[in-house]
């Protein structure tokens, strides 16, 4: 803990301004990783062009001509970089998803409504078509009692005169 504390006093004294926005991120110093091609350097510096960190035996290899600069900086411009990605999302993506959202919910509201009422039109429909029936079933049944007693009371009356009598022994 202590020797942390005293790491962070030193860096703080050497450290120019641009990189205290870095340093309150991560809160600690930078770990350092050594070159997978050159086990005993450190990877201290970043190369622009090629976009990942080297060496300085790297350095003198393969890099010379390209534009570099020390890990620090790199990670504070990462870091800037970040933060700005951060706050696009919370300021942008965040209040455009969430409109989009509600407006979603609302659609689906309003879609839930109309279905609610298709299922009343239905059912009233449903309701209507059964009472016609019922009344076409009555109608019919009324009419075929009709003929059923016209029909019996006419053979009754023409075809066999003696029926009604046996018929109502
Ligand atoms: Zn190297
Ligand atoms: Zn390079």
């Amino acid at each position: 803990m202590d020797e942390q504390v005293n790491m962070s006093k030193e860096r703080n004294q050497d450290q120019d301004q641009s990189d205290i926005g870095a340093q309150d991120v991560v809160g600690k110093k930078l770990a350092i990783h050594r070159c997978s091609i050159h086990p005993s350097s450190d990877l201290s510096i970043f190369c622009r062009e090629c976009n990942k960190l080297i060496c300085p035996v790297c350095l003198t290899q393969e890099h010379q001509q390209h534009m570099m600069c020390d890990v620090e900086t790199i990670h504070h411009e990462k870091l800037t970089i970040l933060a700005n990605k951060d706050h696009t999302i919370t300021n942008e993506f965040i209040p455009f998803f969430t409109e989009e959202n509600s407006k979603l919910d609302k659609i689906l509201v309003t879609h839930q409504e109309h279905c609610e009422k298709m299922k009343l039109i239905i059912e009233e429909q449903d309701r209507k078509l059964k009472e016609e029936i019922t009344k076409q079933t009555n109608a019919l049944l009324q009419t075929f009692d009709n003929y059923l007693h016209t029909t019996i009371n006419e053979e009754i009356k023409t075809e066999n005169p003696n029926l009604r009598t046996n018929y109502l022994f």
